[in-house]
């Protein structure tokens, strides 16, 4: 269960959790049409750090802005909101939930004319696939159902729709005994997870899916400049689900997932069924990122 915490911002207030309610005729519960950010704020020697805010918050701008709706916020008053949240609630390590949503006054498909609210929940989240998944890694399962055409869902926006189909894929995966589902595009190819990013290892260079149908995951970018500060070789290019099961390596990111191995896809065990030294090596420089502990990258780190 969702542990609570004191405060939820909504629109320019801080209000109680229990408090934080919005009308059953809101727009955006009955069209599937809300944008989100999953943000994560760390603990560290200097206390409280978010990490990447400003990417976070321009992204839920661009994704308002593909779907022609307006945030009656700009970039830093969002910022401020976030970091006045994360403050009201005791500045804890926590997930940073905030969602544009169409609100209540219009129904219909158009939602023209309707109010559009902003909230901002924060809770505390440990690691997505539980201590162990992340340690040992995750089994996966290719999904039956697929990432929608890029003229579809729009990928590039984090939309609560594009989850209807994350949700079919995960409750199927979860149905069959694994933990995850591995997504694959229109054509055949790996796409990603329910809610995250992938990358394999092969002969010592990384693979990731480029920009087509996929989530243009800030941890995803966070990775790849960190593969290349390490000089490891990474390419963006499209792979198949069989080149996973002969992979050397596998491994998912996200807000959520952090950097999450997989050892096991359909079955196949991923490499030895381990996490590997560069799935190993880029999860402990994430996490010592995030924790404030490497200079170098400490302006990724917007400390409250
Ligand atoms: C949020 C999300 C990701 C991960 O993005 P981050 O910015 O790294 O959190 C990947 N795929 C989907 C579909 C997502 O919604």
């Amino acid at each position: 269960m969702l542990e609570k915490t004191e405060k939820i911002w909504m629109d320019g207030k801080l209000v109680p959790w229990d408090e934080a309610k919005v009308h059953v005729l809101t727009h955006s519960l009955h069209y599937g049409l809300a944008l989100f950010e999953g943000i994560r704020c760390y603990q560290t020697e200097k206390g409280p750090a978010i990490f990447r805010l400003p990417e976070h918050v321009k992204r839920l701008k661009d994704s308002a802005h593909i779907f022609m709706i307006e945030i009656p916020y700009s970039e830093e008053e969002i910022e401020k909101a976030i970091i006045d949240t994360v403050r009201a609630n005791g500045g804890r390590e926590c997930y940073i939930r905030p969602l544009v949503y169409l609100g209540y006054g219009v129904m219909g498909i158009s939602s023209k004319g309707c109010p559009v609210n902003l909230s901002i929940a924060v809770w505390p989240w440990g690691a997505y696939f539980g201590e162990d998944g992340m340690k040992h890694g995750i089994r996966a399962k290719t999904s039956s159902f697929i990432r929608g055409h890029v003229n579809s869902n729009m990928s590039r926006a984090k939309v609560t729709g594009s989850y209807v189909n994350s949700q079919l894929a995960k409750k199927e995966s979860v149905s069959c005994g694994y933990e995850e589902a591995l997504l694959l595009d229109t054509e055949g190819y790996v796409s990603e997870a329910s809610g995250a990013n992938v990358f394999i290892a092969r002969n010592g260079a990384l693979k990731t899916t480029p920009l087509t149908s996929i989530l243009e995951g800030i941890t995803r970018d966070t990775i790849i400049e960190l593969a290349r500060d390490l000089g490891i070789e990474l390419k963006e290019e499209r792979f198949t689900r069989d080149e996973v099961y002969i992979s050397d390596e596998a491994f998912l990111t996200g807000t959520a997932a952090e950097v999450t191995p997989i050892r096991e896809l359909d079955g196949r065990a991923i490499g030895t069924g381990n996490p590997g030294p560069i799935a190993k090596k880029i999860q402990d420089l994430f996490f010592s990122i995030v924790k404030g502990r490497e200079k170098k990258y400490d302006h990724w780190l917007t400390y409250i």
